[in-house]
């Protein structure tokens, strides 16, 4: 059985105090307990990835709770003059359990390759402490309307496949985020997502039967309370990966009790 893993991007949101209180408020309403050895009584997961800058509070703050901390970008290289990037070894000093890799804001508006998004990949599994790349993928709307949205998943999932093997991808987590459907209040129905995620696992099940049944593949897209439960009721949904309605603690805790 697959655990399900609700997790928060607060994209350049935020600052010390809503961190606090973020953090505070969901292990107060979701959790309803203090500490992490009872973290096993919970049926799921619950990720926040918070700007790289508030990593080290949100890290402190979650050390005794059940709740891990991601970051939502990082450098492919360990150190050295790269200035204004975030190496692994630092995240992961800050608390990170998780990054996100080739989200579709770091693809668009960075111009961050398959190949980036590949080399930053393979650095996750090349790490030495854990942390979790959570690869995304999706397409754009003018890729949909051309038919395109599996050809566009599958040269994303393939340029990360190409540099680390399937057996890298052992362990890591995916969102599925239609490109069209992030911001924009438009949902991909819970079919239309759920075709997808086959897809996606299909994908992986036809190098690895074994990594292709154990991924969690996550959605993500306006995802709120209101559409939660029918998404994640989907066979291929493992739970949802979060912007806008992460940034409050109700917003957050409405979809965590939908999983
Ligand atoms: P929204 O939930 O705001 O559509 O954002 C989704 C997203 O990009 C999460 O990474």
């Amino acid at each position: 059985m697959r655990r399900f893993l609700v997790a928060g991007n607060w994209k350049m949101h935020g600052g010390l105090e809503m961190t606090t209180e973020l953090i505070s408020g969901i292990s107060r309403e979701v959790l309803n307990m203090a500490t992490i050895s009872e973290q096993r009584e919970l049926a799921y997961d619950i990720l926040v990835c918070p700007p790289a800058v508030l990593l080290q509070h949100a890290g402190a703050l979650a050390k005794s709770l059940p709740i891990s901390i991601g970051a939502q970008n990082v450098s492919p290289h360990t150190s050295g003059a790269f200035t204004g990037e975030v190496s692994l070894p630092m995240i992961a000093e800050m608390g990170c359990e998780y990054v996100l890799i080739g989200h579709s804001e770091r693809r668009e508006l960075f111009h961050e390759t398959d190949q980036d998004t590949a080399e930053k990949f393979a650095a996750c599994v090349n790490f030495d402490k854990s942390v979790v790349p959570v690869l995304c993928v999706g397409e754009s709307l003018s890729e949909r309307q051309q038919g395109q949205t599996e050809l566009v998943v599958e040269r994303q999932l393939n340029a990360v496949i190409d540099a680390v093997g399937i057996q890298g991808l052992d362990g890591a987590v995916i969102a599925y985020e239609p490109v069209w459907a992030i911001g924009t209040g438009e949902t991909a129905s819970p079919e239309q997502a759920q075709a997808v995620h086959a897809f996606i696992r299909a994908k992986l099940a036809g190098l690895d039967e074994n990594i292709g049944q154990r991924t969690q593949i996550l959605y993500g897209g306006s995802v709120k309370s209101g559409n939660a439960e029918q998404l994640f009721s989907q066979p291929d949904i493992d739970g949802g990966l979060i912007g806008g309605a992460s940034l409050t603690v109700e917003g957050f805790v409405g979809i965590c009790r939908a999983a």
